[in-house]
């Protein structure tokens, strides 16, 4: 029997995790993949360390919201430095605009890192991160509260306190609840809410090509909407760009059908890059691309849908008195710091303590 069972090891589950834990709960995090991080796990191909978002993390600063949680916790900041290299939005004519980077960090070894960073800090704490471990749904007694969480495996996790989904608001109601728990109005509300896809291309590019770029991180806009570059590590470049979700899952009735959809997808978006950017040449290679399928087999978001929504469920709170949620789809906004931000605000709720974390 646990104080508290957080279902998701995304940074949210993570962050809300880590504080429990040294505030003195027992805590035990569950996560369905082989590693932390959802959204921010570790992206290797080939031997390249992928940055798996758009490498725009704020944030970091003195008295801001990492060194307030860090401050809590019995392990360091992962290291972290104000941005040097410039961050440049090419609008769709070919100009170059310098944007301000001013309050933007990279973080060493990527967001991966504050992930393990915060698995670890729930271990030192005395807290339980168990990986492998998908959750079914919520577990009941006979008088309708809920207990725990029941694994895929059969086991069941009992949670004394509270449990907190770390999943998105559909997945919260429609797999841990239960859509036939759920009350009509929040399923109504659910309908309405509609989360975004990306298309992402990791390739491998020459160190060449990187010096002809006018910045390792940037916005291009085109006729077609907007992508971004990042670059991590030496040679390894990360493009994304929006796309519907519907799509990649109601028009393919084959496997056949789904590459064939996703080889149009790259061959688009491939194109699209060689004119925005033709500083990329021929020194550039893909190495791999994720699509809303992807994201879906990654994280088990409905539909692969990532970035948030729009006009998301406001609070953190559910109609059962001992569920919370947390995760980019109840933050304001769809980033780590906002995500991060919220977990403060749960946890400060579950243990009423305040950690003083609006800025
Ligand atoms: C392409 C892309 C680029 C981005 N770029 C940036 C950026 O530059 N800057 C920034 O600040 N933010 C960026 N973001 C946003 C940020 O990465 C996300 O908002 C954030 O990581 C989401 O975290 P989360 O905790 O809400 O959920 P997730 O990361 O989705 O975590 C949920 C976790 O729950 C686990 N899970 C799911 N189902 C189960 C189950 N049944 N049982 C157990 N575990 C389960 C999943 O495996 C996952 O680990 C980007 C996002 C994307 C997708």
């Amino acid at each position: 029997m646990y104080d508290v069972v957080v279902v998701g090891g995304g940074i949210g589950g993570l962050t809300v995790a880590a504080l429990l834990s040294a505030r003195g709960m027992n805590v035990c995090l569950l996560e369905r993949q082989s590693q932390v991080g959802g959204c921010i796990a570790r992206v290797e191909f080939s031997g390249y360390d992928f940055e798996p978002g758009m490498g725009l993390y704020t944030m970091f600063g003195p008295g801001e919201i990492y060194e307030k949680l860090f401050s809590e916790l019995p392990v360091d900041l992962p290291e972290v430095a104000l941005l040097t290299s410039p961050h440049i939005m090419r609008l769709a004519d070919g100009t170059d605009i310098r944007l301000d980077t001013g309050d933007l960090y990279s973080i060493s070894g990527g967001p991966a890192s504050l992930a393990e960073r915060l698995a670890e800090s729930i271990k030192v704490s005395g807290g339980t991160v168990r990986l492998n471990s998908p959750v079914l749904r919520l577990s009941y007694d006979e008088s309708g509260a809920a207990t725990g969480v029941d694994l895929l495996s059969g086991e069941r996790v009992f949670a004394r306190k509270a449990i907190v989904s770390n999943l998105t608001v559909w997945d919260t109601y429609g797999k841990l609840v239960g859509l036939n728990r759920t009350p009509s109005e929040i399923r109504k509300q659910l309908n309405t809410l509609h989360g975004a896809g990306v298309f992402v291309i990791y390739a491998s590019i020459e160190e060449a090509a990187i010096v002809r770029l006018p910045a390792e991180r940037m916005l291009v806009m085109d006729s077609e909407g907007e992508f971004t570059l990042a670059v991590s590590g030496k040679r390894a470049v990360t493009f994304t760009t929006r796309t519907e979700v519907e799509p990649w899952f109601s028009y393919q009735t084959s496997e056949e059908d789904y590459e064939e959809w996703d080889q149009t997808a790259l061959e688009q978006f491939w194109n699209r890059l060689h004119a925005a950017l033709p500083e990329l040449g021929s020194d550039i290679e893909i190495i791999e691309t994720a699509n809303p399928r992807t994201y879906y087999d990654l994280t088990r978001r409905k539909l692969g849908m990532v970035l948030g929504v729009e006009n998301s469920l406001p609070s953190p709170r559910t109609f059962l008195p001992n569920l919370f949620m947390i995760g980019d789809t109840i933050s304001q906004t769809a980033t780590l710091q906002a995500v991060v931000q919220s977990a403060l605000l749960v946890t400060d709720e579950l243990t009423g303590q305040n950690s003083q974390s609006t800025k």
